[in-house]
C-alpha cells in the first residue's frame, strides 16, 4: 500500500498509461497533484427532495413512483416519465431514449433521479437526468456530498472520483504542516456540510497555494540580487535635451518614475520594475528616458509591444524624440518583408541601431544583439510570460522595465509582483478633460451616426468601434468592413478608414499614418485599437456591442480618446436586452474614469482571469486560489510568507514542494 505525499500518479490503482496522459494534462502528475485536484462544486444525492419541495433551477435527488410514461410531440419528439411521491409529481423528460429504455420504466416501478429542475411544457421536469428504475423502494441514499472535478477530455467525473477515493484510503502524515486532512475533507464533506465550512476550508488552501506562490516569487527577488549587470550610471545629459524638446512638462508622477527607473539602471543589480498606470498616464515617455540612458553609455534597448500597430507607433514616437539626439531607431516586426528584416537583423548585431522596437519578432532566436542593456516590455499582460522570459534571456540579466496599463489593487499587485519593484504614475497630464460616456440603444444608431457626422464637421476625429467577435478575426473584419460600407454611405462628405486585424502590416500602418495625420477622419476598427494607439485630435469613440465586453477593456478602448485638452465623448451603442451583470458593467464604465475603480468593480462582476490577462499570459493561474473571492487574503499571504522566509525553511520548503513541482509547469516560476 502506498503511503503519503509526492508518489507517482500510476501508483494510484488503474492508473494506466492512457489515464495517466490524461490526469497529466490536468496537471496531475503526483497523488499530491490529485489531492489538490479539488472540486469546482457539489452536487447533494444525500438528500431526498420530496416532490412537492422540488425548485426550478436546483439540482436535486428524487424518487417517486411511475404514474405515466408516454411519447409527446412538442416542438421535438419526447419521452416524457411522470412520477409522483406522496407530496405531488414530476415529469422526467428525454429527447434522445430507446425502447429499452421505455420499457424499463413501466407504470408502478420507483424511479431515483438526480438532475436540474427546470419549466417545461407540463410544469416543473427534469431534462435527461441521471437515473435507475427499482422494483422496490430504492437503497440508501449517498452519505457524502458528489464532488464535480474540473477535467478534460475522455476522463469522466467517476473515474476521479475513484481515484480520489483511493487518496482517501491512504494514509497522510499527521502534523506535517500540509493541511491533509483538510484537503481530503473537500473531496467527500459529509451530508449536511453547510456551504460555509467548505468555503472556509477552501480558503485555507488557498492561502497556503498563494503563500507558496509569494515564496516563489521572493525566491526570484533574491536571486535577482545575486545577478550583476552592466551599471548605467548618469553619463551625458541627453535626457535633459530631450525634456526641452517634448513641448509639454512630465507631470510629478512622471518625473518620480523616471527617477525611480534611472537610479535602478545606475546599479550593478539588474532592474526588474513594473510601471504602472493608468491608460493616457504617459508612460511612454518614461521608456523613453530609460532608452536614452542605455544610448548614452551605447547600449542596446529593446521595446516590445503586443500588436504591429503599437510597435509601429511607439517606432514613430521614439524615433522622433530620439533620432534628433543622435539615437538611431528601428522598427523589427513579423511582417516586414525579408529583406527589411535582415537588414534590420544585421543592424541590430553590429550594434547600429541602439533602440530596437517590435512585437515578438524581437526575441526570436534570429535576433541577436551586440549589446543589449535593456529591455522594456509594453502592455505586459498581453504578453505570455515565456516569451518575456525569452527576450530577458537575451542579453545575460539585461536591465527590465514592465509597463503596463492594467491596473491592479495594491494588495494584489505586492503578493503576485512580489519580485519585482513597482512604479506607480497616479496622476494625468494636466488639462485632461474627463470622458463623458453614454449608453445608448442600438435601435438609435442613426441619431449616433449623425451626432459623429455633427462632431467631425468642427475638425474633430472619431473611432467607430466594430463588435469583439471572440475565436474569429475573420468573422470580426468582415462586421468591420460592413458597418464601414454603412458609415461611408451615410456620411457621405466624411473620410472614413478602416482597421481591423487581418489587413496586411504595410496597410495597416498607412491607415494609422492616416488617420494620425488626419487624412482619415472616422476609423472603423476592430478592437485591434484597444492597446496603446494614440491620436490626440481624436474624441469621439462609438463601441458597438460593449454588452460582451469586460470592463478592463472597455476602459482601454475608451482610453484611445480623451487624450488632449478638448472634451471627449464615449457612446455605447448596446444591444438590449442587457443582462443584469451587463447593465451594471455600462453603468460603472458610464459613471467612472478611474482604471483602478473599474478594475476593482471588474474583480467583482467577473472573475478576475480577464482583468488581470490571465488568458493572455497565463500568469495567475491557480489551482485552489480564486483572486475574486480570495483578494482579500493578501495581506495574510504576504506577513505569512515573510514571516516564514525568516523562521522556518522547513516550512517554506514544504510548500514549494507541494505547490510547484518543477515539471508540470503550472505555476510559472
Ligand atoms: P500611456 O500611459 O497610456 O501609454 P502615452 O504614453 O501614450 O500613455 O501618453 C498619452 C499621451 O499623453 C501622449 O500623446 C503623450 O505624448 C502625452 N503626454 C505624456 N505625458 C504628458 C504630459 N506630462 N503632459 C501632456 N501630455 C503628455
Ligand atoms: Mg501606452
Amino acid at each position: 500500500m502506498i503511503t503519503g505525499p509526492n508518489q507517482p500518479i500510476e501508483t494510484l490503482k488503474g492508473v494506466g498509461p492512457s489515464l495517466q496522459g490524461k490526469l497529466a494534462r490536468l496537471g496531475i502528475l503526483r497523488t499530491t497533484d490529485l489531492l489538490l485536484h479539488l472540486p469546482m462544486r457539489y452536487q447533494d444525492r444525500t438528500r431526498l427532495v420530496p416532490l412537492r419541495e422540488v425548485r426550478a433551477q436546483t439540482e436535486c435527488l428524487v424518487v417517486g413512483r411511475v404514474v405515466e410514461s408516454k411519447i409527446t410531440y412538442g416542438r421535438r419528439r419526447s419521452w416524457l416519465v411522470t412520477i409522483a411521491d406522496d407530496s405531488g409529481f414530476l415529469g422526467l423528460r428525454f429527447f434522445y431514449f430507446s425502447r429499452q429504455q421505455q420499457a424499463s420504466l413501466s407504470a408502478g416501478m420507483f424511479v431515483r433521479a438526480f438532475g436540474e429542475v427546470r419549466f417545461g411544457a407540463g410544469g416543473l421536469e427534469m431534462t435527461h437526468p441521471e437515473y435507475r428504475g427499482y422494483h422496490s423502494l430504492p437503497p440508501e441514499t449517498e452519505r457524502e456530498l458528489t464532488p464535480v472535478y474540473h477535467t478534460t477530455k475522455g476522463l469522466g467525473q467517476a473515474r476521479i472520483r475513484s481515484l480520489t477515493l483511493q487518496l482517501q484510503a491512504m494514509k497522510w502524515p499527521e502534523n506535517s504542516g500540509t493541511p491533509y486532512s483538510t484537503l481530503l475533507f473537500l473531496h467527500a464533506p459529509p451530508a449536511d456540510t453547510p456551504l460555509q465550512e467548505i468555503a472556509v476550508a477552501r480558503e485555507k488552501i488557498a492561502l497556503d497555494e498563494l503563500v507558496a506562490y509569494y515564496l516563489i516569487m521572493r525566491h526570484r527577488q533574491s536571486d535577482r540580487a545575486h545577478q550583476r549587470t552592466i551599471p548605467l550610471p548618469q553619463a551625458q545629459q541627453l535626457g535633459r535635451v530631450l525634456l526641452q524638446s517634448l513641448g509639454f512638462k512630465l507631470t510629478g508622477a512622471q518625473r518620480r518614475v523616471v527617477t525611480e527607473v534611472l537610479e535602478d539602471l545606475a546599479r550593478t543589480q539588474p532592474m526588474l520594475r513594473l510601471l504602472q498606470g493608468d491608460v493616457g498616464s504617459g508612460k511612454t515617455v518614461v521608456a523613453a528616458f530609460a532608452a536614452i540612458r542605455a544610448a548614452e553609455h551605447g547600449m542596446q534597448t529593446a521595446l516590445m509591444a503586443p500588436t504591429e500597430i503599437l510597435a509601429e507607433q511607439h517606432y514613430l514616437t521614439f524615433s522622433n524624440w530620439l533620432e534628433p539626439l543622435g539615437i538611431n531607431v528601428i522598427l523589427l516586426t513579423g511582417r516586414q518583408t525579408v529583406k527589411v528584416r535582415r537588414q534590420c537583423q544585421a543592424a541590430i548585431a553590429e550594434g547600429k541601431a541602439l533602440v530596437a522596437v517590435g512585437t515578438h519578432a524581437l526575441f526570436q532566436n534570429s535576433v541577436v544583439f551586440k549589446n543589449l542593456a535593456l529591455t522594456i516590455v509594453d502592455e505586459q499582460h498581453r504578453f505570455g510570460v515565456h516569451q518575456r522570459m525569452a527576450l530577458k534571456n537575451k542579453g545575460r540579466a539585461a536591465h527590465q522595465l514592465v509597463m503596463t496599463a492594467t491596473p491592479i489593487p495594491r494588495t494584489l499587485t505586492m503578493a503576485l509582483y512580489a519580485d519585482m519593484d513597482i512604479s506607480l504614475i497616479d496622476e494625468l497630464p494636466k488639462g485632461r478633460q474627463p470622458i463623458e460616456t453614454r449608453t445608448v440603444p442600438e435601435s438609435r444608431r442613426e441619431e449616433v451616426i449623425r451626432r459623429v457626422g455633427e462632431v467631425l464637421a468642427t475638425g474633430q476625429q472619431a473611432y467607430w468601434v466594430c463588435p469583439l467577435i471572440e475565436d474569429s478575426e475573420q468573422l470580426e473584419a468582415a462586421a468591420a468592413e460592413s458597418t464601414e460600407q454603412l458609415l461611408r454611405k451615410s456620411l457621405p462628405q466624411i473620410r472614413v478608414g478602416l482597421l481591423h486585424g487581418r489587413m496586411p502590416s504595410a496597410e495597416k500602418g498607412q491607415t494609422m499614418n492616416d488617420f494620425k495625420d488626419g487624412r482619415i477622419q472616422l476609423l472603423v476598427a476592430t478592437t485591434v485599437v484597444e492597446v496603446g494607439v494614440d491620436v490626440t485630435n481624436a474624441t469621439l469613440m462609438v463601441i458597438e456591442n460593449p454588452e460582451r465586453m469586460g470592463l478592463s477593456q472597455l476602459h482601454q478602448l475608451r482610453g484611445r480618446i480623451g487624450r488632449g485638452r478638448e472634451s471627449s465623448h464615449c457612446i455605447l451603442l448596446y444591444k438590449s436586452p442587457l443582462s443584469e451583470t451587463a447593465r451594471t458593467r455600462l453603468q460603472t464604465i458610464r459613471k467612472s474614469c478611474d482604471g483602478f475603480f473599474i478594475a476593482e468593480q471588474d474583480l467583482k462582476l467577473r472573475g478576475p482571469g480577464e482583468l488581470l490577462g490571465t488568458r493572455q499570459t497565463g500568469e495567475q493561474q491557480f489551482r485552489v486560489a480564486d483572486l475574486r473571492s480570495h483578494a482579500h487574503l493578501m495581506p495574510q499571504v504576504i506577513a505569512t510568507g515573510d514571516r516564514l522566509l525568516k523562521e522556518d525553511p522547513g516550512a517554506v520548503k514544504r510548500l514549494l514542494e507541494a505547490w510547484a513541482p518543477a515539471d508540470t509547469g503550472h505555476i510559472s516560476v
